[in-house]
Order: structure tokens, then C-alpha cells, then sequence
């Protein structure tokens, strides 16, 4: 399946191409995305960031079974009606759980409803908050991300927002030889980057995605840190290899589009995703991405790739600096905020598994971590 559909702003909003991140429709496109002809359902409409308080921003996430063909529309505001995002669904039936209207008033959005006679779904959206519009697969999401346009204040103290990878029924990957799970290296690496950076950069807030293990959907991660105008979001997690490694090492992503062979299988890997979905969705998405945000990813990557790798090899002297890499990671998408993906070490790699066993390792990757947005905070 070959597309994704990049659409933003409203009709009559100025903002959006002040940044030159919003790209004009695709029309073209939308042949491309016609999926089998399966009736889809429509089995539930999430709506994230609406729980923090004065959020800047919303996500919501149509979740199917099958892949519907849908297009969207931009409304301006007419008569009482406000400015609307509709997704027209074709052939799409939906189950009794799906609320015919929500209440959001918050982020930008004021309410989430179904409307007939053709199904669809409609955002009523406040005065001047843009809409964007893409999906991703497996399984199909339709995901709208409403900005309420930035409130930052002056003298604000800085958030970081880290994200410890998976969590629930989705462990990651694992060395069972060690005892070693993705999902709970990443989190306590993430706690120990968190009280690092508290202690280091004391002004700082520091916020998880999770503190337990509870999955929590790709899209509702970076959710957050979107509604809370976040200044850095950092996705922690391990690197493993179905092949041999010969020397694991740490690598430190930006979301970006590569025909890279093993940023593809890592990318799908971290998704749950097959390759083949990430290559046709990939070159769309970096249209989605704004060239100031990209930027800061860079900087925040290089700085925690050098930092982490520098502590790292005060207990392995021979960690492999694997470098910053670009891949196509779905938690990084729609970020509003530098943001980045950091593979500490392979839990493949005997070495760095043996010593992922030990606090010491795990301290000092995540002092590397801390270091590395401390740096980046400072330099801003
Ligand atoms: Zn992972």
C-alpha cells in the first residue's frame, strides 16, 4: 500500500505555511490509495493530549479493521458551524462502541462526531487551529493532529518528554539468555535519565510517556508531547538483530526518509510494521516534517549519540559509535518538537547484554542520555 495523504490547514488560516511545512494536496495520490475492497470498520476513535491542561495541541486516531478508502475536507467556518475537518469514509461500517459525539475543548479542538448521510467523521476545530491529516498501517489509522498554535511563554521552564520504547503486550526485543526485555531496560534507562536530568538541569521538567509497564500506542506518545509543547522528546529503547552482531554499538535516529536496507528492517521492527509498508508511506511522511524541527533533531541527536557514547565507554571501552541515522519510526511523526530515537545498545550483542545486567552500564548510558539534552538545552 503505497500512500499516505498529507493535507493541512484550513481554508483561510495563514499560519500553517509560514514554516513551509505544510504541503498543498495531493490529488493524485488519492488513486494510489485505494485499498482492497474489503468493507472496513471503524472500531474506535482515540483522542490523545486532550488531558493535559490548556494542551496546545490534540490527536485523533481512527483506528479500522481493514483498510478504508477515505478522503478529507478542510471547512472554513460557516453560518454557526465552526471550522471542520471532515473524513468521508466509503464503505465503511462502524461498531456500537464508537460515541457519536465526543467533547474535547481543548488543544484546538472542540468535538469529535460521526456524522451521515455519507459516514464520516467530523472535527469541529476552534478559530484557527489547522488540521493535518495522514494514516499508517498495520492496522490502518486515519490520525488527525490539531495544533492550537503555540502559547509559549517567556521564562517557561523547559520539558523534555522521554519516552521509555514499548511496554504491555509489546515487549520489544529480548536476550533470554540475560533476562533481558526491551521494554524494561528501556524504562529504567529512561527513570535514570529522568533523575539525572532533574539533578543536572534543575529548572527542567521531565516528563514519561509511561512508569509502568502498559503499552501505549505510537501515536499516543508523541501525542503528549505535542499537547504539552514539549522542547525535546527522546524514544529510548534497545537494538537487537536476528543475525550475528559483531559489534552492537549506539545509534541515535531522526525521522526521516532512507532506502537504507537496515534502517527499513529496524524501522519496521520498532513499528510493527512490515518493510514494505514503511517504503511506500515514507516519502509522503517527510513532507509532513517541518525543516526548523528537522534541524533540531540533528543537533539533539548528535549531542546525545556523543554524550551516551562517551559515558557508555567508561564501562565499555570499545561500544561502537554507530552514529546519527535517519529511519522512518512512526512514534516520531507529527512531532512538533526536536525528536529523537536512541538505540542505547544491542541487546544482541554479548558484550553490551552482558553489561546491560549491570547497573553501572545502565547508569552511565543514561547519564549519556541526560548529558547529551542537557547540552542541547543549554545551547538552544
Ligand atoms: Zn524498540
Amino acid at each position: 500500500m503505497g500512500l499516505l495523504l498529507v493535507v493541512a490547514g484550513c481554508p483561510g488560516d495563514s499560519s500553517p505555511k509560514a514554516d513551509g511545512a505544510l504541503p498543498e494536496p495531493l490529488p493524485e495520490l488519492l488513486e494510489q490509495a485505494k485499498p482492497a475492497r474489503d468493507k472496513a470498520r471503524l472500531v474506535r476513535i482515540d483522542v490523545y493530549g486532550a488531558g493535559a491542561a490548556d494542551a496546545a495541541g490534540t490527536r485523533v486516531v481512527l483506528l479500522f479493521e481493514g483498510a478504508p478508502l477515505f478522503h478529507q475536507k478542510q471547512l472554513p467556518a460557516q453560518g454557526i458551524l465552526p471550522a471542520r475537518v471532515a473524513i468521508e469514509l466509503e464503505d465503511v461500517e462502524w461498531g456500537d462502541s464508537v460515541p457519536v459525539s465526543q467533547a474535547v475543548n481543548t488543544g484546538g479542538l472542540q468535538r469529535v462526531r460521526l456524522a451521515t448521510p455519507n459516514p464520516r467523521v467530523v472535527l469541529d476545530l476552534r478559530p484557527g487551529a489547522p488540521g493535518r491529516v495522514f494514516y499508517l498501517t498495520d492496522p490502518y489509522r486515519i490520525v488527525v493532529d490539531v495544533s492550537a498554535g503555540s502559547r509559549r511563554r517567556k521564562n517557561r521552564r523547559p520539558l523534555v518528554v522521554l519516552d521509555p520504547g514499548h511496554g504491555g503486550r509489546e515487549p520489544g526485543a529480548a536476550n533470554d539468555r540475560h533476562g533481558l526485555i526491551e521494554s524494561e531496560v528501556a524504562l529504567d534507562l529512561a527513570e535514570l535519565t529522568a533523575s539525572r536530568l532533574r539533578a543536572i538541569m534543575p529548572r527542567t521538567r521531565v516528563m514519561l510517556t509511561r512508569s509502568t509497564d502498559v503499552g501505549l500506542s505510537l501515536e499516543e506518545r508523541c501525542a503528549l508531547a505535542n499537547a504539552m509543547e514539549a522542547d525535546a522528546f527522546v524514544s529510548i529503547h534497545l537494538n537487537a538483530s536476528s543475525e550475528p552482531v559483531r559489534k552492537g554499538g549506539v545509534a541515535t535516529f531522526v525521522l526521516d526518509t532512507t532506502n537504507n536496507r537496515q534502517a527499513l528492517r529496524l524501522a519496521a521492527r520498532e513499528n510493527g510494521t512490515r518493510v514494505a509498508e514503511v517504503t511506500g508511506i515514507q516519502s509522503l511522511l517527510a513532507k509532513y516534517h517541518r525543516r526548523s524541527q528537522a534541524e533540531g533533531s540533528l543537533t539533539l541527536a548528535g549531542k546525545i549519540q556523543r554524550h551516551t557514547l562517551k559515558r557508555g565507554r567508561s564501562v565499555l571501552p570499545k561500544l561502537a559509535n554507530r552514529g546519527v541515522r535517519r529511519a522512518m519510526f512512526y512514534v516520531l511523526v507529527g512531532a512538533r518538537m526536536p525528536s529523537v530515537l536512541v538505540e542505547a545498545s544491542f541487546l544482541t550483542y554479548e558484550p553490551e547484554a552482558r553489561a546491560l545486567t549491570r547497573a553501572n552500564y545502565r547508569r552511565a548510558l543514561a547519564d549519556g542520555i541526560a548529558s547529551g539534552i542537557a547540552s542541547y538545552l543549554l545551547a538552544r
